[in-house]
């Protein structure tokens, strides 16, 4: 299963290292810009440049009502709430042409942060309650498209969870483009069933009677409620107790095939990753290793063993 269009992610124009910052700088995160941007196209957005605000421009900040805060110029007082509203309204609308499988924000920013974004009292208190203005409408529009912070990148599993939901669902938008034909989703859902059960049995369960059913709904239908369930599935993390089930799943395909020593090397590291020793990238390598010595037609269209790049660098923490 090819990916056939590139992966398009929106992201905040700084993390790019454009100097669009309020003080004229950038906030460069290397990773994002070098590593993550060899396999995605990125689609910048700086909303207070975007509406209109100068570089450099006085600083802002969210003050009042946490649910409902005000964007105020911090030394002038200066609302500017209803001209990021109007101006985030429209560039949602202009963003569903762009195809995006996420979307990563800049942290803490009263335009773009997606969570905790500190937002001022009267007294000039700050708590830290508050969503951009920004970041709230694109999350209210695009309620299934996956979004992260920079801050919350840094975290190995949040990463690896993000990086594995985009890339999964930029093969389903790739499969949604073409004819939509219950073979394909059933092939869809047996190549990502190791993938998906590292996350949620339960969904996977559902989205699998849902495939069963295929032919009794509209292929719209059936697609659109697939691609809800594999949206939900994917929010679900994917824990090391998983992973350890889903790789003893994964040996059990194995049986004839691994000789004594094999199987004994397999199941020591299986045991040290279960034990937090060694990351899974390490018995992952080794099940990928019998996979093309054994030829084993089965696991070898998994997805779980390649979901994304390898030079993302993911799996490789303890
Ligand atoms: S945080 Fe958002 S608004 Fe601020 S410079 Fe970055 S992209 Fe622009």
């Amino acid at each position: 299963m090819s990916q056939i269009k590139p992966i398009r992610i929106g992201i905040s124009t700084c993390l790019l290292g454009e100097n669009v910052r309020y003080d004229g700088g950038h906030k460069l995160n290397h990773f994002l810009a070098d590593t993550l941007g060899q396999f995605v196209q990125y689609v910048p957005v700086c909303p207070e440049v975007e509406c209109g605000l100068g570089i450099p421009r006085e600083s802002m900040h969210l003050a009042g009502d946490p649910e409902n805060p005000r964007l105020l110029t911090s030394r002038t007082g200066v609302d500017l709430t209803d001209r990021m509203k109007g101006w985030a309204a429209g560039r949602v609308r202009d963003l569903e042409s762009e195809d995006l499988s996420g979307f990563i924000f800049k942290s803490r920013s009263p335009s773009s942060g997606m969570e905790r974004v500190n937002v001022f009292s009267d007294k000039g208190q700050p708590v830290k309650r508050g969503v951009g203005i920004f970041a709230r409408a694109f999350m209210d529009h695009f309620p299934h498209v996956p979004v992260e912070e920079d801050g919350r990148l840094n975290d190995p599993g949040l990463r690896e969870n993000f990086i594995e939901a985009i890339f999964t669902l930029g093969r389903w938008r790739d499969l949604c483009q073409g004819k939509k034909t219950v073979g394909k989703l059933v092939m869809y859902h047996t190549n990502h069933k190791l993938l998906l059960l590292s996350h949620s049995r339960r969904h996977y369960t559902e989205m699998g009677r849902l495939v069963a059913a295929g032919k009794s709904l509209t292929p719209r239908d059936l697609y659109k409620n697939y691609g809800d369930l594999l949206v939900q599935a994917l929010k679900v993390r994917a824990t090391g107790k998983k992973n350890s089930d889903v790789l003893m799943h994964a040996l059990g395909y194995f049986k004839k095939d691994l000789s004594h020593q094999e199987k004994e090397e397999l199941l020591k590291y299986l045991e040290m990753y279960r034990k937090e020793q060694v990351p899974l990238v390490v018995p992952l390598t080794l099940l990928r290793h019998y996979i093309m010595k054994y030829d084993e037609p089965y696991l070898k269209e998994q997805l779980y063993f390649h979901p994304h790049p390898l030079e993302v660098m993911l799996r490789n923490h303890v």
